[in-house]
């Protein structure tokens, strides 16, 4: 029952009034579950490739759910982005990240996922600067992770919510790079922090030379910009060693944790109990 998509998000129901009240009570559900605390955020480590040490975690987003268990956010997402739920939520999820990184005793990044819809609030800077100060986390602790298709979309307030971000001393990464439509131009319109290979391209790496190539092209790319490239979707030795010989910098993926949560004291992927 684990695989099967939540029952009242059922977007490939023929009715169409069936379609829109099956939406409106996952609203008032992902409101009622905003309110009563059922959203949690996992933690996956992100490595150094030469060392193997942690150098931060990306927050990634749970939704414990009292009837279906913990539902994973391709189930949720899109719906909160349509109905601008991902509002609210999204808000939730960086003062909750910025809290739990000021609460670990060494001082790692955390990672936080912006929808493209929060990145055109004009009040986001806002909500980044306070969420900041309320945990006592220094700027320089939070990164974004931005894909492609948010600047896209509304170009000109997108770039000035990344500038005002970025001034604040937050850092931006551009995520699932190489899958969107325009990767080259998004490249070319802000200075990024930070890029990470979408893990399509790590996925077959390893008996797929095209795949290889791309990878070998973008850590160019990276090099030529300046700019570290994180590796996404490592689950093995192969491929970390494929990556190494490359000179990549760094990698996420299973090989080196789960998304679980923080646990203090271990070190790497055995900081966090799997979830
Ligand atoms: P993403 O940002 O690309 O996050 C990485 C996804 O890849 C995560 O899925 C993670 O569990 C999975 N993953 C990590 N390592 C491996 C690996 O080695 N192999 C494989 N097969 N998968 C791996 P998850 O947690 O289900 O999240 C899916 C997507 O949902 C994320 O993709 C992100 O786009 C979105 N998301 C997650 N949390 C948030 C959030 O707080 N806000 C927003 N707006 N989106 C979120
Ligand atoms: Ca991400
Ligand atoms: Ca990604
Ligand atoms: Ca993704």
């Amino acid at each position: 029952a684990k695989k099967e998509p939540l029952r009242r998000c059922c977007y490939y129901e023929p009715e169409m009034d069936e379609d829109v009240r099956n939406r409106r009570v996952l609203q008032a559900d992902i409101l009622n579950a905003l309110e009563d605390q059922q959203f949690q955020l996992l933690y996956q480590v992100q490595c150094c490739v030469a060392t193997g040490e942690p150098i931060g975690y990306e927050a990634l987003l749970r939704w414990m759910h009292p009837e279906y268990g913990m539902v994973t956010p391709d189930r949720f997402i899109d719906a909160a982005e349509q109905n601008g739920l991902i509002i609210p939520l999204g808000e939730w999820v960086i003062r909750q990240a910025c809290r739990d990184a000021a609460s670990w005793s060494k001082p790692y990044k955390v990672a936080v996922n912006i929808s493209p819809i929060q990145l055109v609030q004009m009040d986001l800077p806002r909500i980044i600067t306070e969420s900041l100060l309320e945990a006592g986390l220094p700027a320089s602790r939070l990164e974004v992770e931005i894909t492609e298709t948010a600047i896209i979309d509304d170009k000109l307030r997108a770039l000035t919510n990344l500038r005002r971000i970025k001034a604040l001393g937050v850092s931006v990464a551009i995520d699932d790079f190489g899958t969107g439509y325009s990767s080259l131009d998004t490249l070319n319109s802000f200075e990024f922090d930070k890029i990470k290979i979408d893990r399509s391209f790590l996925a077959d790496c390893c008996d797929n030379e095209n795949a290889q190539a791309i990878i070998r092209a973008v850590l160019a790319l990276g090099q030529s910009l300046g700019l570290p490239v994180l590796a996404e979707g490592v689950e093995n030795e192969q491929q970390l060693a494929l990556l190494r010989a490359m000179d990549c910098a760094e990698a996420q993926g299973y090989y080196f944790g789960k998304p679980g949560e923080y646990r203090e004291g271990d070190e790497g992927g055995n900081s966090l109990q799997f979830a």
